[in-house]
């Protein structure tokens, strides 16, 4: 820990074979080539000897537990460096979803407490937290990645609150700005037209309202704040790389340039990989 502190661990080494068996088969990283899952495997190696990993409520943490959370940690940050993770150290592990206490003053002036229960959480400038069920890339579906999500996050939080804009090189800022915007608000009236549809005898939080919810191309939660309209993207940009070029084809193309990656070249490929 105390060398962690000071910067000097450099690398953790990750055995081959270790590294092969826990890569194997997380559809993901179908669309990497040999250069580049060398150079994530690099990186994860680099990301584990500067961060401090603990469990919480009991969660035992071990290297495959580790590896596993890096791995996808680090696979937004591939071709833009590690930098962006640089102002945590603690990465945070609970044995299921974890409840966090909120306040909230409402317009009234009165404070409401209450609780929110949370598959993850990115403070800035402080720790990433997880419950390991949703990080676990074992259990992971198209769409859903909570690790992906909470890394983009810090990326965002790079240059301050989280606004939907990491820190964009000078060409991009425009594009970047018209391309999120159109998109976040066509899904924020795509979604209102779709609660408006839910009949008034279904619950719009119970399951039973899936199936309107299902025509989305994104989660519903996208439509919090362009911060979380990010996060989510970048969940469906890596994790269900098709639903989300069909929908928004000028979203998919900024952020296979701003990523430098391309999942639709690995989608439907062989996993054998
Ligand atoms: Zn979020």
């Amino acid at each position: 820990m105390l060398r962690k502190l000071l910067g000097l661990a450099r690398t953790e080494p990750i055995d081959l074979a270790q590294w092969q068996r826990i890569t194997a088969g997380l559809p993901f990283l179908d669309h990497l080539d040999e250069a580049e899952r060398a150079l994530l495997k690099g990186q994860c190696e680099a990301f584990l000897a500067a961060k401090a990993f603990s469990g919480a409520a009991g969660f035992v943490i071990d290297d495959e537990v580790r590896i596993a959370i890096a791995l996808q940690a680090c696979l937004p940050a591939l071709h833009l460096g590690l930098s962006g993770y640089r102002d945590f150290v603690e990465i945070v592990v609970y044995p299921d979803r974890f409840v966090a206490p909120r306040k909230e003053i409402d317009e009234a002036g009165v404070m409401h407490e209450y609780h929110d229960e949370l598959a993850g959480e990115a403070m800035q400038g402080g720790p990433v937290v997880l419950s390991w069920p949703d990080a676990d890339p074992a259990g992971g579906h198209a769409g859903y990645n909570v690790v992906i999500h909470e890394f983009a996050h810090k990326l965002d939080m790079v240059d301050g609150s989280p606004d939907g804009a990491p820190p964009l090189p000078a060409g991009m800022r425009a594009r970047w700005t018209h391309t999120m915007t159109t998109a976040y608000e066509d899904f924020c009236i795509g979604l209102d037209r779709i609660e408006a549809a839910i009949p008034r005898h279904v619950d719009p939080e119970s399951a039973a309202a899936d199936a309107w919810y299902d025509g989305l191309p994104l989660d519903p939660y996208a439509a919090t704040d362009p911060g979380e309209f990010f996060a989510v993207a970048a969940e469906a940009f890596f994790t269900a790389p098709q639903a989300l070029a069909h929908a928004y084809p000028s979203l998919y193309a900024l952020f296979r340039d701003y990523f430098r990656q391309d999942p639709l070249t690995g989608a439907g490929d062989s996993r054998s990989r």
